[in-house]
């Protein structure tokens, strides 16, 4: 459906736990306390199902699974073979693949068409003292099993000063041998993203010019991504650049938490519970007009940087980024 400026929202993102087995210095404070996973206030199997239900008649065709980390939901399978019955068939999961390499075959077989891995760089050493802990190694064994089984693989990159810079080469250079898309994600000042400085992407884009031959002939638009690819590479370079070149325009989305509140845009406080009205077993017909009133009602562009009074003060963990 289109909302009141005119765009077609077709694109669903659902978080399944604020949970996750990482915590990216940027993304979740060292002290976060996991919330028990079977606590009556996280989206259960039906919800998710209710929620795509009624979403497939308003017009969304793509589904995102997010987090926190959405492979710690044991019914990770059974969620993604139910919105596919529902009939939805772009099926994707953004993880940041660590527990990936054994769970992603049952995941493919059951319907998933993509998946995005969260990786700010191939160093292990940089990677454990990122992610407070995290083994890059299983990450790795997570992209080569799910490249293995041909699914559309995209690496999302945040890249922060001081941080890793000096991954940047390296990770456009996976483009080079596999077709897998690298994408250059800045730093949004969400959460704990406050406490850092971002790379501009038009510095990356100038800083891989300087290191690499580009294909000077290949450009694309897709979404809110602006794809470049690097001379005789398999995979693409993309850069989604929401801080330095305002994307609101094209964005189709809509985004549900954990909890049940509906987003209309990522840096906005929620403010309607649609898991409240689904327990409550309220007529689908109702049920799809709030989310159908929340839909239209999208802003036109999000306010980073801006005084809202409306801001979102969330990490990253619990609004699925
Ligand atoms: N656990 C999953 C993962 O790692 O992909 C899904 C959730 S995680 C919140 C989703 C993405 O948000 C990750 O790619 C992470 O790098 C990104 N992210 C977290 N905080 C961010 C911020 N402040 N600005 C930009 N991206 C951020």
């Amino acid at each position: 459906m289109k909302d009141r400026y005119g765009r077609d929202i077709n694109y669903l993102r659902i978080s399944l736990t604020e949970n996750c087995n990482l915590k990216c210095i940027y993304c979740l404070p060292e002290d976060f306390l996991p919330k028990n996973l079977d606590e009556k206030k996280i989206l259960s199997t039906k919800n998710v199902f209710d929620i795509c239900t009624v979403a497939k008649e308003l017009g969304i065709n793509k589904v995102r699974l997010t987090g926190g980390e959405p492979l710690l939901r044991k019914d990770i399978v059974e969620i993604i073979s139910g919105i596919k019955n529902i009939g939805i068939d772009n099926i994707n999961l953004t993880t940041n693949g660590i527990l990936l390499a054994d769970k992603v075959k049952f995941l493919k077989d059951a319907g998933l068409t993509g998946i995005n891995i969260s990786l700010d760089t191939l160093s292990e050493k940089q990677f454990e003292s990122i992610t407070r802990g995290g083994k890059l190694s299983k990450v790795i064994a997570g992209i080569e099993r799910a490249y293995e089984l041909g699914l559309d693989i995209k690496i999302n990159s945040v890249i922060i000063k001081n941080i890793n810079e000096n991954a940047i080469k390296d990770l456009a250079k996976i483009t080079i041998e596999k077709s897998i898309d690298v994408r250059f994600i800045e730093l949004m000042p969400v959460g704990q993203g406050k406490n850092f400085v971002g790379i501009k992407n038009e510095d990356i884009y100038n800083l891989l010019q300087n290191l690499f031959q580009f294909d000077e002939k290949y450009f694309e638009a897709k979404g809110v991504s602006k794809y470049y690819k690097l001379k005789n590479s398999k995979g693409k370079i993309g850069f989604i650049s929401p801080i330095n070149s305002c994307f609101c325009e094209s964005c189709n989305k809509i985004r549900i938490t954990s909890d049940g509140n509906i987003k209309k845009c990522l840096n906005m406080t929620g403010h309607t519970n649609i898991k409240k009205y689904l327990d409550e077993n309220l007529d689908k017909e109702i049920i799809k007009k709030i989310l159908q009133n929340e839909i239209f009602g999208k802003p036109e562009k999000h306010l980073f940087g801006k005084e809202n009074s409306d801001e979102e003060i969330k990490n990253m963990n619990q609004i699925g980024g």
